[in-house]
């Protein structure tokens, strides 16, 4: 199986950058996803990876071999498209069979009677059946074998899609939005579908989405990317409790982080009418750092409190119900929030509680905020603020 390191990879088309300087490197078997909205670069690192497209500059690895000069059919991955790419006029099994029958290719295969009847010759060999039996099974695919594309549903597609990558048994799986035709219900089903693929087949799997639920819950790995750039590469627990900037804060977790503007001040934060005493790792961070700060707080780390110290004033905008939990919006009397998103009030956060609140809008309500998981992010870089290394020299103006 193999590793992967990009170093410095480019891709240039004229003027536009759509991946710019990107490095990382995963182990064997790890499950990578490659995040980030709409025309961030990630289809591109992906067909760079595959060999469908050309690298500017950089280099790409697989193991301790160097591939970005290498055409595709000597990459060992194997590519799984959106559109699943299916042959319409194949069998399903015939669908499955096709990269195992295209590795003895020659040129008489094009011949109907001659060609047809060595093209069953393979798919019947015993190596040959046996395997693409075997990836059947494991896809669920094994009634369905003599089917044709059109009559399967779109889930079923993407199984057959999956299992003629499967049957090359390749280093590397290269996943471009899988999913992403599929309506809700099966995408969850499926998701969870590859997640077990990649524990049984045991390969490395990169996967391009823009969803980053599926990142959340599929990847080992996560590099996300804006404008061509990454902007943070981690584990996703990594990524949603550590987030780099302000980008990544608001990417990551739906509802996504709430930014609040506040004041550090020694040994507490500050926001608008409310002072809250910070817990030593949230004051080694705010020591010799600026005095402003966005206040990076997940919606679970809010709760509509009793009248008491330690809270903020509001009154609530909004509460939607989502089965198992309510997502409330409250209005903040004293606060700015940052960073705010169309259909988002003026600051407004959103708190998450589990159950089904029976608060209602214009309720007047007081917020809780538990400090544990707050992050603090610079206004003017957008970056997020650390520990001060220390034995470090204190800034010249605190
Ligand atoms: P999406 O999720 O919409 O597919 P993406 O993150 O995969 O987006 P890419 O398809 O990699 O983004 O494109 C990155 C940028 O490069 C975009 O601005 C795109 O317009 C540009 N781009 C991609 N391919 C080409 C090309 N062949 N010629 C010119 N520009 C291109």
């Amino acid at each position: 199986m193999a590793s992967i390191k990009l170093d410095r990879v480019t891709r240039t088309f004229g003027t536009k950058t759509a991946v710019n300087n990107v490095s990382l490197e995963v182990p064997d078997r790890e499950f990578l996803v490659l995040l980030g909205p709409s025309g961030c670069g990630k289809s591109t690192l992906l067909r760079m990876l595959a060999g469908l497209e050309s690298v500017s500059s950089g280099e790409i690895h697989l193991d301790q071999r160097r591939v970005d000069q290498l055409p595709p059919s000597a990459r060992d991955m194997a590519f799984v498209f959106q559109s699943y790419a299916l042959y319409p006029h194949m069998t399903v099994r015939r669908n499955i069979t096709f990269p195992l029958i295209m590795r003895e290719f020659k040129w008489w295969f094009h011949l109907p009677i001659v060609g047809g009847m060595a093209k069953r010759k393979i798919e019947e060999s015993p190596n040959v059946s046996d395997l693409v039996g075997r990836t059947a099974k494991i896809l669920a695919l094994t009634e369905m074998m003599d089917r044709f594309p059109r009559t399967l549903s779109g889930g079923q597609r993407q199984r057959v899609a999956l299992g003629r990558a499967m049957v090359r048994q390749p280093q590397v799986f290269l996943m471009d939005e899988p999913l992403s035709n599929l309506d809700a219900k099966l995408r969850m089903s499926m998701r969870a579908e590859i997640i077990k693929l990649h524990r049984e087949v045991g390969g490395t799997f990169v996967y391009v989405t823009h969803d980053q639920v599926e990142a959340m819950t599929m990847g080992t790995k996560i590099a996300l990317l804006r404008d061509g750039v990454m902007q943070q590469f981690g584990t996703p627990r990594e990524i949603y409790l550590n987030p780099a900037n302000t980008f990544v804060a608001r990417f990551i977790g739906t509802p996504p982080m709430n930014l609040i503007e506040g004041r550090l001040e020694e040994g507490a934060l500050r926001i608008g009418e409310g002072v809250f005493a910070l817990p030593p790792h949230l004051a080694a961070v705010a020591h010799g750092n600026q005095a402003h700060v966005l206040v990076g707080i997940r919606p679970n780390s809010l709760t509509i409190a009793a009248e008491g110290e330690g809270t903020l004033a509001g009154k609530v905008a909004l509460v939607e119900h989502v089965g198992a939990e309510s997502v409330i919006d409250v209005r903040l009397d004293h606060a700015t929030t940052a960073h705010r998103e169309e259909g988002e009030g003026r600051n407004e956060v959103m708190i998450t509680e589990s159950g089904y609140s029976d608060l209602r809008a214009n309720d007047t309500v007081r917020v809780r905020i538990d400090l544990t998981d707050v992050v603090f992010f610079s206004p003017d870089s957008g970056l997020r603020l650390r520990p001060e290394p220390r034995g470090a020299t204190p800034h010249p103006a605190s």
